[in-house]
């Protein structure tokens, strides 16, 4: 028997149902992977919601899973029956016992890292690593500032950026918050209710900043602009608080020459050389413990609604599982 968490509608966290759904066998190329562990991330929400869409209804949601190979379909050599593997980069499925998924998305997970761990760190810490190394590759001695500092992405970047000889600004929404932040790192840590350009120019002696890494959109988006040094770079790689609305392109000159992307791990790890490349490298960091993947929330997959409820209520900190 396989179960999973469908939506059959957008909508709320109560559209996540736990129903018996089919497995069918891999197909040439694909694999079946047998979830101990399947990562909550924010984008979770957002095909549950309808911001992004699901390619039919019903839908299993979820991008992110550790697990171990039960299966292969015809040609199949990335991975074998038994690996120990995980994945982030989708297509959706995520949210159930097993599922079948391309086999050239996975990676191998070596024994120093847990399921748990696994499924936790792929698409965090994937998107930490690209944000880092590939869309602003950060130098030493630089000022970054990373919105949602305690956040699953956010607590990961702190870390990596530290580790590349960064000073890090990272915001958050309340105290508790803060002292997560620092405690994983970051060098000084904002209130989101703080005049976030003031503080930023304070801090920077004037100099204001080369890069800012925001997830948190609509509400923050002016204000991290208003935070860079001039030919500054805006990443902005997602929508917490609801997406960006339409932009000026030359309030970008108005502010100073200013750089603007907007990246997605997808795009990043597209290829699988790249998709290996990246997660080779975050492997490496976190086996090294340069940078610890913090799991401070647990839920059973079917309570994957009170999942979505604590995300979007900001009361989660660190990265999330849901366990099959
Ligand atoms: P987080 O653990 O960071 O949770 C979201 C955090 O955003 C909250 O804890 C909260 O932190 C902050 N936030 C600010 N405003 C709001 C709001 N109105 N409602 C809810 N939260 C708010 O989630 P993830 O680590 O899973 O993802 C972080 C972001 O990164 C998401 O926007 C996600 O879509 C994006 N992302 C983008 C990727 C890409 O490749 N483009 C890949 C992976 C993630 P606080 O209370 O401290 O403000």
């Amino acid at each position: 028997m396989n179960h999973a968490i469908r939506v059959h509608e957008y909508g709320g966290p109560e559209k996540l149902l736990w129903e018996e759904v089919p497995l069918p066998e891999p197909k040439p190329g694909e694999a079946l992977v047998k979830h101990e562990a399947v990562g909550l991330n924010y984008i979770d929400v957002y095909f549950r919601t309808g911001l992004y869409k699901a390619p039919a209804l019903p839908a299993t949601i979820g991008m992110e899973g550790a697990g171990t190979v039960a299966a292969v379909g015809e040609g199949v050599t990335d991975v074998a029956v038994g690996d120990r593997v995980a994945y982030a980069t989708g297509p959706i499925g995520a949210y159930a016992q097993s599922r079948i998924i391309k086999a050239d998305r996975l990676v191998k997970l070596p024994d120093a890292i847990s399921f748990e761990t696994g499924a936790a760190m792929m698409l965090q810490g994937m998107t930490a690593q690209y944000l880092l190394r590939r869309t602003f590759p950060v130098q030493k001695g630089q000022t970054v500032l990373i919105h949602a500092a305690a956040g699953g992405v956010g607590l990961i970047m702190v870390q990596w950026a530290k580790h590349l000889g960064c000073t890090v600004i990272g915001t958050v929404s309340t105290p508790e918050k803060a002292e997560i932040a620092k405690a994983h790192g970051a060098d000084h840590v904002l209130l989101t209710s703080e005049n976030l350009p003031s503080r930023v120019k304070e801090i920077t002696g004037g100099a204001m900043l080369p890069v800012v890494y925001d997830s948190v959109g609509k509400d923050t988006f002016l204000p991290s602009l208003d935070s860079l040094a001039p030919m500054g770079m805006m990443v902005s790689y997602g929508n917490a608080s609801g997406p960006v609305g339409p932009i000026e392109v030359n309030l970008l000159a108005a502010k100073g020459s200013l750089f603007l992307t907007r990246p997605t791990l997808a795009s990043y790890t597209a290829k699988r050389e790249d998709l290996l490349a990246s997660a080779t490298d975050l492997i490496d960091v976190v086996a090294k413990g340069v940078v610890k993947i913090v799991v401070n929330q647990r839920y059973a997959l079917k309570d994957a609604s009170q999942a979505h409820l604590d995300l979007e209520a900001r009361k989660t900190t660190g990265s999330t599982v849901l366990i099959p």
